[in-house]
């Protein structure tokens, strides 16, 4: 990290040794500036990051300065998708050591409300998530957290792999919601990130056949290389509904157990809900609109389950066993890499927002 023969004004902006991180100080402004780390706890861990991920919420946040009702109101440090070395360990720590690589699960819950005793601390009601205001994320040099949520990468998964786990993971979570198991034919809506990370999850989960259908022709054909058995390129229009829905189920080829909607919107839901079997369950994981019309009357009548999901819960572990054993195989999905400066961070977000082939971009630090 020697700067040494800077003049003074770069020192200024990156001092010797001096922890950066890419904080998010305005609309789309983001400024790699000094990131003062807390003081380590009993059962914290200091981490030198690695790699780290774009997801779209990060890419929202740059644009908009906030997500429903969370406002960006300070500078706050950008990043949620990572991994890295164990620098230093809390005396409290037993399971971790100087040296160790491990991915990092981004949301610290209190252990103390009713979800968390309940299991369900997805839910927390005093959730200190990385990169959701006002707490601080982990495009940085080096974080504190607890090491808890720090998860010991096996030997044959890379650091990039594991700062894949955390988008993974909403795709394990949702396949848990949803139920996704061996005898489960799976409809999936949407090939994004979040659509593809579900599809690999899915299959991982045994499921025996996944369509999966998208507006657009590259995503399907990303897809279709990722393992989709069928896709179906569907329109925008509201009109066509009916008719995708015949070649939807007429490429599944038999009833659709589940259906997963990775866009959410009211017509990739409304299709999800017509599309799927008496008795089958609709797992809604996009958030494309707030509000929606759909045809709910239609589906409870026949005891078609909604269920939604939250970020994701203990799924960590599962993630790193999939990757281990190579049931899922997260690489192909990482498409743009770039280096932790203020001009690659800005060129980053803006390959990530742009889309098109861009499917993960990864820092590498
Ligand atoms: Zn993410
Ligand atoms: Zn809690």
């Amino acid at each position: 990290m020697g700067k040494g023969g800077k003049g003074e004004a770069a020192a200024a902006v990156a001092g010797e040794g001096e922890n950066m991180a890419a904080w998010l100080v305005a609309k789309n402004t983001l400024k790699i500036m000094p990131f003062k780390l807390p003081p380590l706890g009993p059962y914290d861990v200091r981490v030198r990051m690695k790699a780290v991920g774009i997801c779209g919420s990060d890419v929202h946040y740059l644009k908009e300065m906030r997500i429903a009702h969370f406002v960006v109101k300070e500078p706050m440090v950008i990043g949620h998708e990572c991994a890295g070395i164990i620098e230093e360990v809390g005396d409290g720590v037993k399971h971790l050591a100087v040296g160790d690589r491990v991915a990092l699960e981004p949301g610290i819950s209190c252990w103390r409300c009713r979800h968390c005793k309940g299991g369900r601390y997805n839910l927390c009601d005093d959730m200190k998530f990385f990169a959701t205001p006002p707490y601080h994320g982990s495009l940085a040099d080096q974080i504190v957290h607890p090491g808890d949520l720090c998860f010991k990468l096996p030997d044959n998964v890379s650091l990039e792999e594991g700062a894949m786990c955390e988008p993974l993971s909403v795709g394990v979570h949702a396949c848990r919601r949803a139920d996704v198991g061996a005898e489960k034919s799976v409809l999936i809506m949407g090939a994004g990130p979040i659509g593809l990370v579900t599809m690999l999850s899915a299959r991982a989960f045994g499921a025996p056949r996944i369509v999966i259908a998208d507006v657009d022709d590259h995503r399907l054909s990303v897809a279709k290389s990722l393992g989709a058995d069928a896709t179906v390129k569907v329109s925008g229009n509201t009109e066509d509904l009916a008719g995708e829905i015949e070649r939807i189920q007429a490429a599944m080829g038999g009833d659709i157990d589940v259906s997963l909607d990775c866009a959410g919107f009211s017509k990739t839901m409304s299709t999800a809900l017509e599309a799927t079997r008496p008795g089958g369950r609709v797992c809604l994981v996009g958030m494309g609109h707030n509000e929606m019309t759909v045809p709910l009357t239609s589906a409870a009548i026949r005891e078609v389950d909604v269920v939604g999901i939250f970020r994701y819960k203990d799924t960590w572990p599962l993630c790193l066993e999939f990757l281990r054993s190579g049931k899922i195989d997260v690489k192909p999905l990482i498409t743009h890499r770039f280096g932790f400066s203020q001009g690659e961070v800005e060129e980053a977000f803006e390959v990530s927002a742009r889309g098109r082939d861009a499917i993960k971009v990864m820092f590498n630090l």
